[in-house]
């Protein structure tokens, strides 16, 4: 589905209306291309002090190649374009030092280059040594939620919570975040703990890994299912019987395997289970993709289509989860991802049931994360904002041009947005994200 709007804002006559008369002015978003670099400009670093976090920072864009300089060198002059802003908070220890937010950003920030990248870096608030930390640690969430709302042409601001001792994990996550990978992804926190340090190479971090992807016929499901095999993975494709011609078409591409069955079947897990068995000899990652809407406001709400969404979206990776664990299938280190929405998380009008169904995507992840950690399986969820699919394209006219514009980047995203955020967390050098929630969703206005 293509957005006219902001094809017809990069004509001649679109440039001028847009200029002339306030109008939204939706950047086409650079997405990755295998084989570029991870990012293509210079880098400002800045910091509040020294420390661990901050040399690992330094030490990932020596790896990258990137050419990066610290602001208090004096690039922050009209000289440079920066393509990204990289600052170390962690050493905030108390809001005397939040003061280092303004006096870093203000001067540079203007000269950020088209679909550049802000990433702030602190120290997980609820691990804090001290109260004072604490809170000046969770203030940073209001500072990147309101800059990614100032920013223009496509830049995104994230911010990176790093648990004491987890500064190691932050590799995967910084190259994500840097990369056109997250174009979609603003206003984002992630959380890192400690795991195993995992070494792989980044242009293929998956070789080796097998991939269920249920729901893979189409849409983001198929985006997934080509993003884990472009990343070195195994894919097992999942979608019901009806769809077997387009599911074959993006297995058959991608040299995987498929599942024709419906995830609600009650023998869906052990079918899974012994095809992954017997064709892969088990499961490294797991991503619950495949999901229904059957939009009716509460009162015309009929029970077949409450039931529906909910076993499709919520009791069917709930179940497929436990079985999958419980049998030993997804091995040691696995990867467990969720497809939540904002839905879930802002609520929407006609959506009790597909918003429920959601919000419990993220109950799974929550109530599971501590659980695997014993088994060094992961546990996370994506949750997409507008993305430009089969599902969005039946929306009626006037409600979907307001959920494409309502977000800071002003457009909607694309089945790769939320792919790339997947491939993120199943990456085995992501050891440290567990129990994150990440929406995909350009900074949407709706929710938290
Ligand atoms: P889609 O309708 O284009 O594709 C969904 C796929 O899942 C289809 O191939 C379908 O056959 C399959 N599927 C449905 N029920 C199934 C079942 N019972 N068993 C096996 N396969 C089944 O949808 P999409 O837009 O690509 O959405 C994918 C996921 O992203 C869904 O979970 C959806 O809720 C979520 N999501 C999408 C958006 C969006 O803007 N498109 C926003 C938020 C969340």
């Amino acid at each position: 589905m293509t957005d006219r709007y902001q094809t017809f804002t990069r004509t001649p006559l679109g440039k001028t209306l847009v200029k002339n008369l306030g109008l939204p002015d939706p950047l086409p978003l650079p997405r990755w291309t295998d084989g570029a670099p991870v990012i293509d400009g210079p880098v400002v670093f800045g910091a509040i002090g020294e420390s661990d976090a901050g040399k690992a920072i330094q030490a990932l864009l020596r790896d990258i190649g990137a050419s990066f300089s610290t602001a208090t060198e004096g690039v922050a002059s009209s000289e440079i374009r920066p393509k990204a802003l990289v600052f170390d908070a962690t050493g905030a220890t108390s809001t005397a030092d939040l003061s280092s937010l303004q006096r870093f950003f203000s001067p540079v920030i203007r000269q950020l280059a088209a679909a550049g990248r802000v990433i702030v870096v602190g120290r997980t608030p609820e691990l804090a040594s001290s109260t004072d930390q604490h809170i000046a640690q969770r203030a940073l969430e209001g500072f990147t939620r309101s800059l990614g709302k100032e920013v223009k042409r496509g830049a995104t601001v994230n911010l990176v919570y790093v648990a004491p001792d987890a500064h190691e994990q932050l590799d995967s996550t910084l190259r994500f975040f840097l990369s056109p990978k997250s174009a979609y992804v603003d206003g984002q926190v992630a959380r890192i703990g400690t795991g195993p340090l995992v070494s792989n190479d980044p242009q293929r971090p998956l070789a080796g890994r097998t991939a269920l992807v249920t729901g893979a016929a189409r849409g983001i499901g198929a985006a997934i299912a080509n993003t884990l095999a472009r990343d070195g993975a195994t894919v097992i494709g999942v979608d019901v019987p009806q769809n077997a011609d387009p599911l074959r078409k993006v297995i058959s591409k991608i040299g995987g395997t498929e599942l024709l069955l419906d995830v609600t079947a009650v023998d869906a897990a052990q079918r899974i289970a012994a095809h992954a068995q017997e064709q892969h000899g088990g499961l490294d990652i797991v991503v619950h993709n495949a999901g229904i809407t059957r939009d009716r406001r509460l009162v015309n709400m009929r029970t077949d289509a409450w039931d529906a969404v909910l076993d499709v979206n919520l009791r069917a990776p709930e179940r497929i989860t436990k079985h999958l664990v419980e049998s030993g299938a997804i091995r040691d280190g696995g990867s467990i991802v969720g497809v939540s929405s904002m839905a879930g998380i802002a609520g929407n009008n006609g959506q009790t049931n597909y918003a429920t169904s959601k919000a419990g995507v993220i109950g799974l992840v929550e109530a599971l994360a501590p659980v695997l950690a014993d088994k060094q399986i992961r546990i996370n969820a994506v949750a997409p904002g507008f993305i430009e699919t089969e599902m969005t394209a039946k929306i009626p006219f006037a409600i979907r041009e307001v959920g494409r514009r309502m977000n800071s980047l002003q457009q909607g995203g694309l089945p790769i947005d939320v792919a790339e955020a997947i491939a993120w967390f199943a990456d085995p050098a992501s050891a440290g994200l567990t129990g994150n929630v990440v929406r995909v969703c350009g900074q949407s206005l709706l929710g938290a």
